[in-house]
């Protein structure tokens, strides 16, 4: 019920979330599905702040740590030579980061690269302030590179609305290019489609004896965006339709992503509190309803637009 509930929030509060998939009760979600799409983008500094509550920090597995704040991950991948962080939440979300950096016993500016999810507010906003605490490279999405250069301006769905402080990336990537550093490879998937750069994360882990594979979701979500006849991303049907080819066919044990509700991160981290034997993170089936889910959403909406304009 909650699941199908989301999917419908995706669509109808579309402004208030960019990432969609997002658990509400449903008397709030009969409240939302009232109010206006553009009241949402004027109470955006209440949406940061009800996601960017602090989380304590902690071992997620082998030598993936989650220092993000309540609903925007932030993942810190250490290794012997430096560190690797993933998504910086919002610009508001650096001093929780670097907090949860020191509690973990690690330091901010062992950070010697920084990768990024996707080129919304809510994973790339701290970015430009990381990078200068830091003095680590950015290494993102060819096609994401324009729009943090912009500082999020110009969104093809959200014009200027969710802007953010301009970051410049050091490195360009394309599809299968990898970082790596002290020992860790981590591979940028291209899952576009959310945004034009949207990039999904993969590595391997040590646990227990066994190597486990990683994917860092991108995200796969569609707030609110016309999938035919997109004026400003003219491909953008054909961009989803391929990023849930290339998530099926990824091979994921360890199922994570850029906001926690995707991955169940709340009940998943009580149970690794509790001392749960085996490491709830390893959840290859939870990806899998995950990248059903959206592609339903998908095909629905599909299906809705061609519809309307008269189609099968
Ligand atoms: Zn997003």
């Amino acid at each position: 019920m909650i699941r199908d509930n989301r999917n419908l929030l995706c669509a109808a509060s579309a402004s208030l979330r960019l990432c969609g998939l997002y658990t509400f009760s449903k008397r709030l979600l009969a409240l939302l599905l009232l109010i206006p799409a553009l009241a949402f983008a004027q109470s955006d500094s209440a949406t940061s702040r009800a996601w960017n509550q602090p989380v304590k920090p902690y071992r997620v597995i082998g030598n993936i740590y989650y220092v993000g704040a309540t609903e925007v991950s932030s993942f810190l991948i250490t290794t012997p030579q430096g560190h690797i962080l993933l998504d910086s939440g919002f610009e508001e979300t650096v001093p929780l980061i670097r907090d949860n950096i020191n509690k973990l016993g690690f330091k901010l500016e062992d950070i010697k690269v920084l990768i990024n999810s996707h080129a919304h507010y809510d994973h790339c906003g701290g970015l430009a302030d990381l990078k200068e605490l830091t003095g680590a490279k950015l290494a993102a999405s060819e096609a994401d590179a324009a729009l943090l250069a912009n500082g999020g301006k110009g969104d093809f769905q959200w014009g200027d609305t969710f802007a953010y402080k301009p970051v410049t990336v050091d490195r360009k990537l394309r599809d299968r290019d990898t970082v790596e550093l002290g020992g860790v490879v981590m591979t940028a998937r291209l899952t576009p489609g959310h945004t034009k750069g949207c990039t999904t994360w993969t590595m391997k882990v040590e646990e227990g004896g066994r190597q486990l594979d990683v994917v860092f979701v991108g995200s796969a979500s569609i707030p609110g965006y016309k999938l035919l006849g997109n004026a400003k991303y003219t491909n953008i049907s054909e961009d989803y339709a391929h990023t849930f080819e290339v998530l099926k066919g990824l091979k994921c044990d360890v199922f994570l992503g850029p906001h926690g509700s995707f991955f169940s991160m709340k009940e998943k981290m009580a149970r690794l509190e509790k001392g749960e034997k085996k490491n709830p993170f390893i959840d290859p089936q939870g990806y899998r309803d995950y990248v059903e889910r959206a592609e339903k959403n998908y095909r629905d909406q599909l299906q809705k637009e061609s519809r309307a304009k008269g189609g099968k």
